[in-house]
């Protein structure tokens, strides 16, 4: 019996989209980093954000930066369109944390998006709704402040089943707001806010803070007081990195571990584990530190584009750098408290 082969057909660009949107915004809160990301790409100092339903009926953001230009609502959430890279090359020492002109399309093709803007050279806001990439209809001026206000409603109400996946708002809150007291310890003479509709803020920091002060607000005294600082340079493997983490007086069951590499939040499983194992001769059984890391390297040697969230980056000699961390680590922390306490284990 001849089995059927069935023909090669090309994908409709709207159902090509909509699958490249699903690798990019998984859960609200990709949705959110990119938009945060945004508004620091935009020079913002003051990022206020508000989330209904774990952000999954809405969520929007403020913020006080650049703004878009009225002219550019046209395109400004189709795919690849950006005004920050030009050249492929240019990747390599990209400053700003969009390249790819994606984000606010793949929101678009998920979710109800609608934006209102305003730079410094208009003398009104601008605001449009955005469906599939495409503007629903010509902008519409409107009192406003400099600035941009992205709104995001209904995420997923197109993909029944990853809306079902993510069934518990209390979680994916939980989430966004590990990701907004992450950029603001980092970019701490940036003031964050998060809250809840309806309800008082939840995180706020202020401008022209420091990042030990907002640890302190964020992650609660006991973290703060027991913070050593770390400084450290490694000239042959050509990085710099800089942070705070705990002393071995603190302890918890939940290790916090923040790492920005070249100002990008992402994830390194290799240095996070290996900080932890320094940890476990001093802590007690199952405990862990809170550690956060500003690691700079030089950007010819990282990779950032390998992953569609950009969660991930590559980067050279990467296990001769976690090394030469770890060993700076474990020295700084035995030097570091001369009022430690050292549990033994049994
Ligand atoms: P990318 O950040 O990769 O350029 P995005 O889809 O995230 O792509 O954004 C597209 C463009 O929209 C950006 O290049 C920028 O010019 C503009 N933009 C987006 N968000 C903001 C914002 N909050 N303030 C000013 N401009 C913005
Ligand atoms: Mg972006």
């Amino acid at each position: 019996m001849a089995t059927e082969i069935k023909p090669i057909k090309r994908l409709q660009q709207d159902v090509v989209n909509r699958i490249a949107a699903g690798e990019v915004i998984q859960r609200p809160m990709n949705a959110l980093k990119e938009l945060i990301e945004n508004s620091l790409d935009a020079k913002s100092t003051n990022i206020q954000i508000t989330v209904k339903n774990g952000g999954l009926k809405f969520f929007q953001i403020q913020d006080n930066g650049t703004g878009i230009r009225k002219e550019d609502f046209e395109i400004v959430c189709e795919r690849f369109t950006t005004s920050k890279l030009t050249e492929f090359e240019d990747l390599q020492k990209i400053a700003t944390f969009g390249f790819r002109g994606e984000a606010l399309a793949s929101i678009s093709h998920v979710a109800h998006l609608s934006i209102i803007s305003k730079t410094k050279h208009d003398i009104c806001a601008y605001q449009a709704e955005f469906n599939d990439g495409k503007l629903k209809m010509p902008p519409r001026p409107m009192a406003g402040n400099q600035g941009t206000i992205i709104t995001v409603e209904d995420l997923f109400y197109n993909m029944t089943v990853r809306r079902q996946a993510l069934r518990s708002p209390a979680e994916e809150y939980q989430k966004i707001s590990e990701i907004v007291s992450k950029y603001a310890i980092h970019n701490a003479s940036i003031g964050f806010a998060l809250k809840k509709y309806g309800e008082n803020n939840d995180i706020r920091t202020s401008q022209n803070s420091n990042c030990t002060e907002n640890i302190r607000l964020i992650y609660g005294n006991c973290i703060a007081r027991e913070l050593v600082e770390f400084d450290f340079e490694n000239r042959d493997l050509d990085f710099k990195v800089k942070g705070y983490m705990t002393n071995v007086n603190y302890s918890h069951k939940k290790y916090q571990f923040i790492l920005f590499i070249n100002n990008r939040l992402v994830d390194c499983q290799g240095l996070k584990k290996c900080i932890d194992a320094i940890y476990q001769t001093y802590l007690p059984k199952n405990n862990h530190p809170f550690v956060y890391l500003s690691l700079e390297l030089n950007p010819r040697n990282i990779d950032v584009n390998v992953h569609p969230t950009k969660h991930e980056v590559h980067f050279l000699n990467e296990s001769e750098i976690v090394e030469s961390i770890t060993t700076a680590i474990e020295q700084k922390l035995l030097g570091s408290n001369n009022a430690r306490i050292f549990y033994t284990q049994s």
